[in-house]
């Protein structure tokens, strides 16, 4: 048996180097293995023909065996159509195409037998199928036909008639070459123990199911593969990465945590904040290194909790620091911190961009000195000037903002890396935390601190303008203030910053008593800031801003969030914008503001922010709505990954259940030295070889 994976694929019979160029190109398909892990996306039964007088408005894509009874040109230009009426002698359905007319025309004949294969829609009292899949009856055998694949094509394949049939053609010749077993790429023990499928049988039940039961247990067998290796490599070098650096340890909750617990918490510590509290003592007490990230929605206590745990490194003789993605969260931050911290002897800076010359210098020598107890600031932390006497834990907001690279980073400030605690205000699916973060440990607050009122939210559209502003009008006579937010992305930059401009305009004259401030990311970073400490100081009743406010601005007396053609958001991105109310006690409102015309999932999107106001509930909506490629976070996060087959909205269970058999292999053999396991490494070598993100985090 000649190695696939070596086997160039223009040598398959029917591919050559034009073909094989562009599955290069468009599929990254190299090699003739290359070919064989290139899954379909759908199944279409292909067992049964039907009768027309069986159609009904409500069917999938089905097959009808009869003949043209004649064709027709009509309309002009843009509507020009070919039309073939089809009947199989119980009823006709109209056969139509509106692309490649030329290539259709003359290719098939009145009055002989085909089998004509596509989605019936109803139009004009009768059904029609455009673009159908016509083969003549002789050349498909239908007993043997099952399950057909279909597999996904770019444009330029499909010009050049590389389209799904064509890989089905190719995938048939290949696997009718394969005469023996593939080498098996998954150890006996793991392929017995949890009943898969042997690795051929799985190949070739993934492209031509025998029947629905063997498809099924070779989609399983693929996709446990795919996140057994995925995992491995994760915890792998989550497990190299404790081995070369042991962590400081914290034995101890001393005086300033304790003084700070009794005598200057303003309130009780919500069950989930005690909860991961202790998880994170465990952590900083163990001997390892903590790489933790603290997941807890808008306004559930995370910072505190950062805090407390900067208070346990005091407690132990270190120093912490706490780094925010901008500079009003660093400044929030410090007055936050300094305000709990009133009356302690303990020495809070504040180390930004803005902060210069003496001021930052003495900053700098009190750090060295280990007088300055705990920095925060922006990513002017990171910066090689910046150096502590005894750096132990670090803190992170946000974590999306900052890249792993800056993330480690922060790791060469001290002999050895200090403690790091990750804050995120997205709610990650812990599924997904898991394969994005896998080096990271996950704690979660999952409780709001007692008496907070859910935010209001609701759908209006935009031909309401003057309730809207009735609803603006009342929560300002009661001294609140608002946010009205209008989406702002690059592509249609300049159209959506003409928006934000009118909206403002508009704002202003609708309440030319109250005071407007305007933010947008185009402005000069000094106006910014001012315009936005307008309205944290209560100066201006109403900011118009695109979404530079997302991230944690905290003004409590702020009750209504406006948000401007929130078709165009996201939904977690949604949830982040209402989040930066209802931080008060009051009553605050979420209102969304849409045009009539809405898609489906728009439709959906509005329809859970309305209902819900639970994070996680919506970050799980989300990855069905989107996939995990488009969610938030993910792109950013510097540990991209590319699953073929396994879908982690849908195949969560699997990949907590295969995390822990890929754990229990480097349990058991930790330095991969195990002759029965060797099969693992060698694959995983190879995939991390060929997987360019894989090999990125380390
Ligand atoms: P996050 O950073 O998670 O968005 P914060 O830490 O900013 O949330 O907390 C939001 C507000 O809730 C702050 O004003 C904080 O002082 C307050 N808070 C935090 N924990 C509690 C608690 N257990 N009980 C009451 N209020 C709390
Ligand atoms: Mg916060």
């Amino acid at each position: 048996m000649f190695d696939l994976s070596t086997s160039d694929i223009k040598y398959l019979t029917g591919v050559g180097p034009q073909r094989a160029a562009l599955l290069n190109k468009e599929l990254g398909i190299y090699s003739m293995y290359d070919l064989l892990c290139y899954y379909p996306y759908k199944y279409v039964d292909r067992s049964r023909i039907y009768t027309i007088r069986e159609i009904d408005g409500s069917m999938p894509y089905i097959q009808l065996k009869g003949e043209i009874l004649g064709t027709e040109l009509t309309g002009e230009g843009r509507g020009r159509r070919l039309i073939a009426h089809f009947s199989d002698g119980t009823g006709i359905v109209d056969l139509v195409w509106f692309q490649g007319i030329k290539y259709v025309v003359g290719k098939y004949k009145v009055h002989k037998e085909y089998i004509v294969f596509g989605k019936p829609a109803p139009f004009n009292g009768r059904f029609n199928i455009a673009h159908p899949d016509i083969d003549e009856v002789s050349e498909l055998k239908l007993s043997t036909m099952g399950m057909q694949p279909y597999y996904n094509t770019t444009e330029r394949m499909k010009r050049s008639f590389l389209n799904s049939r064509a890989i089905e053609q190719m995938m048939a010749t290949l696997l009718a070459q394969i005469s023996e077993p593939l080498p098996e790429t998954l150890s006996p023990a793991i392929l017995a123990e949890n009943h898969l499928m042997p690795i051929t049988d799985a190949l070739r039940n993934i492209h031509f199911p025998a029947n629905a039961d063997l498809l099924r247990k070779a989609q399983y067998r693929l996709k446990f593969e795919e996140l057994f290796y995925v995992q491995l490599n994760i915890l792998r070098y989550a497990r190299d990465r404790q081995r070369r650096y042991r962590g400081y340890v914290f034995g101890k909750v001393g005086e300033i945590f304790n003084t700070f617990y009794s005598q200057h918490l303003p309130f009780e510590l919500t069950n989930a904040q005690k909860r991961v509290l202790k998880e994170i003592r465990r952590d900083l007490g163990s001997g390892r290194q903590m790489n933790r990230l603290l997941q807890g929605d808008v306004g559930s206590g995370k910072t505190l909790v950062a805090l407390m745990s900067m208070l346990i490194a005091l407690d132990n003789g270190y120093q912490a620091c706490l780094m925010a993605p901008t500079e009003i969260l660093a400044n929030q931050h410090y007055d936050t911190i300094c305000h709990f911290l009133q009356g302690m002897d303990i020495r809070v800076e504040l180390l930004t961009g803005s902060v210069k010359g003496k001021r930052r210098e003495a900053i700098l020598a009190g750090l060295l000195a280990g007088e300055v107890h705990i920095l925060i600031g922006t990513h002017a932390l990171i910066e090689d000037t910046v150096l502590f006497a005894s750096l132990g834990l670090a803190v992170i907001d946000e974590q999306h903002r900052f890249g792993v690279a800056q993330r480690s980073r922060l790791w060469t400030k001290n002999e050895r890396p200090p403690h790091v605690l990750v804050m995120t205000a997205t709610p990650i699916p812990r599924t997904l935390a898991m394969t994005l973060y896998g080096d990271l440990d996950v704690s979660v607050i999952d409780e709001l601190p007692p008496g907070r009122k859910p935010i209001a939210t609701i759908h209006q559209f935009d031909n309401h303008r003057e309730s809207l502003y009735r609803s603006i009008r009342k929560q300002i006579d009661e001294g609140r203030q608002v946010y009205i937010v209008y989406p702002l992305v690059k592509e249609s930059e300049k159209v959506d910053l003409k928006n934000v401009e009118e909206g403002y305009e508009r704002i202003c004259a609708a309440f030319p008593d109250c005071k407007v401030c305007k933010v947008h990311g185009q402005m000069k970073p000094a106006d910014k800031d001012a315009q936005m400490q307008l309205f944290v100081s209560g100066t201006a009743q109403i900011m118009v801003a695109t979404t530079v406010i997302e991230v944690g601005v905290n003004v409590p007396n702020a009750s209504v969030m406006v948000i401007e053609n929130a078709e165009r958001f996201g939904l977690s991105q949604l949830h982040q914008l209402r989040g930066r109310v209802g931080r008060g006690a009051d009553q605050s409102y979420c209102i969304l503001v849409t045009g009539y015309k809405l898609a489906e999932d728009t439709r959906k999107r509005l329809e859970i922010m309305v209902r819900t106001n639970d994070g996680f509930e919506i970050a799980e909506a989300d990855l069905k709505l989107r996939g995990p490629g488009d969610l938030e976070g993910t792109q950013q996060s510097g540990i991209a990954f590319d699953l073929k087959i396994a879908d982690i909205a849908r195949d969560g269970q699997l990949l907590q259940y295969v995390r822990e058999v890929a754990q229990k292999v480097i349990d058991a053999d930790p330095e991969g030295t195990m002759p029965e396991n060797e099969i693992l490494w060698r694959r995983l070598k190879a995939l991390r070889k060929t997987n360019v993100n894989w090999a990125a985090i380390s």
